[in-house]
């Protein structure tokens, strides 16, 4: 707290980690008094970076770029770039932090990482984010590679900016290799990643609901975010059976009561990936949909949240009207977006609750799939790696109920997700001595 008192993102990842992860350790000798939690929470490397490019109007402009490189005890880092001017140091160590847990948890070999900028790539050219891309990756290719690095997509950063990046990276070191995840399907990405991460996540409330001898279909699942995560996971919803009322980005939520389906999804996806769009322009071509401006929309009634934008988007009194309108189920797609206060009001009311951390591992989980194609210059099918996605968001499923279920039988996936996935890297960490 000392030393990070300056990084409140930074400390509320770990307070909540070491809230469950301290108690665990304390029980077991193999983990007391080694300082283990202290090494975890010191990233082995920090790296900032000046990113200079010049706009469209010939003017130069300065932006920063990190990564952090948090934990590299089971194998390369890995973990998103996030391009959004709210980047900063503390964000991108909240996210490593988080990443080294779930990367853990997807039962594949992967240390954590996360880095990004602060350059906000909204209301840009493609040219101006190529230049930016290419600047960025001018100063970062020194510090990553496919054997200890391996970075990939976040808020900001799909496709396109990843096709730039690896460009530059390939024109620098002249080698095609997997350097970077979220790649086109033509050089070297695979199939299911772009999904991934929002089919993940409604697979991982799938598993819960079944818990409960429960499943999606026919339930009213309220989403926010319309970017990769949000998209994908009302797709899969869709595709078992239930009905998706909501949608936002950060200047309000649409609320469609007749449903969004997959027609008005694909338009969605159009607005959002190819115009660049915003969500209220849903209503140019759905009148009778509804757009909120400046809200989230966890006031609507529904039976599953599934919040897929951002961090602490859902705070205490948001948890408190979704669960007094018979919220049974809120399982997170992006990172963090619950506040400590409203996970706890979810405890408290013991509904179903998966955090990001294991909820969204299935896009890490395909990001590893995509790095063990390219060592083997393999390609697997989409249902082979919609399969093996399907299979380890049930394995961290199963490790989430193995060390949270309370002496009651609820599970705490929280508890369950942080203490598994703390146990791999820090028996990897005690077993490679004091490095
Ligand atoms: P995108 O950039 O594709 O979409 C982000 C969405 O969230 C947009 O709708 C955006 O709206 C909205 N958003 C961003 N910042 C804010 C904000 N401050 N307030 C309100 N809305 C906001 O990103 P992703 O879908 O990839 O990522 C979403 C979340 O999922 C992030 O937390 C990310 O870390 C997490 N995640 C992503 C993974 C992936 O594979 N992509 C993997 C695991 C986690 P607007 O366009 O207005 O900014």
């Amino acid at each position: 707290r000392e030393r990070n008192g300056h990084e409140p993102e930074f400390l509320q990842a770990v307070e909540e980690v070491a809230e469950t992860v301290i108690p665990y350790i304390v029980k077991h000798d193999i983990y007391y008094g080694k300082n283990i939690l202290l090494r975890m929470v010191e990233p082995e490397r920090l790296i900032s970076f000046r990113v200079s490019w010049v706009d469209d109007s010939g003017e130069i402009q300065v932006n920063r770029g990190y990564r952090v490189q948090m934990n590299s005890a089971i194998g390369p880092y890995k973990g998103g770039l996030r391009f959004h001017p709210t980047v900063n140091a503390s964000i991108l160590k909240f996210l490593a932090f988080e990443q080294v847990f779930k990367n853990s948890l997807t039962t594949l070999p992967m240390g954590g990482g996360k880095g990004g900028s602060d350059f906000d790539p909204k209301g840009k050219s493609d040219n101006e984010i190529m230049r930016f891309c290419h600047a960025f990756m001018s100063e970062l290719f020194r510090y990553i590679g496919p054997n200890t690095d391996v970075p990939a997509g976040d808020i900001g950063v799909g496709t396109r900016e990843i096709g730039f990046l690896f460009g530059m990276y390939k024109k620098l070191k002249n080698e095609f290799t997997g350097v970077l995840t979220g790649k086109g399907l033509t050089w070297g990405g695979s199939l299911i990643r772009p999904e991934a991460t929002g089919y993940g996540n409604v697979y991982f409330a799938q598993k819960m609901l079944e818990t409960k001898n429960d499943t999606i279909k026919g339930k009213s699942v309220v989403i926010s975010g319309s970017g990769n995560v949000a998209q994908y996971a009302a797709e899969k919803v869709l595709q078992l059976g239930g009905k998706v009322l909501t949608l936002s980005d950060s200047s309000g939520y649409i609320f469609d009561e007749d449903g969004i389906d997959a027609d008005k999804l694909a338009f969605v996806m159009d607005l959002k990936n190819v115009k660049r769009g915003r969500i209220s322009e849903y209503l140019e071509s759905y009148p009778n949909a509804k757009f909120i401006k400046g809200k989230t929309p966890w006031g609507e009634k529904c039976d599953v949240a599934l919040p897929c934008a951002t961090q602490n988007e859902l705070q205490e009194e948001d948890a408190n009207t979704l669960l007094s309108n018979g919220c049974i189920c809120v399982s997170e797609g992006a990172n963090m977006p619950s506040t400590k206060e409203a996970i706890a009001a979810f405890h408290k009311a013991k509904i179903l609750f998966a955090p990001g951390k294991a909820s969204n591992a299935g896009g890490v989980a395909t990001s590893g799939l995509e790095m063990t194609q390219n060592s083997l210059r393999f390609k697997w099918s989409r249902e082979e790696v919609d399969n093996k996605l399907k299979d380890i968001m049930s394995d961290i499923h199963k490790s989430c109920s193995e060390y949270g279920t309370d002496d009651d039988g609820y599970v705490d996936y929280v508890k369950g997700a942080n203490i598994a996935g703390f146990v791999k890297v820090a028996d990897a960490m005690l077993a490679q001595g004091i490095v």
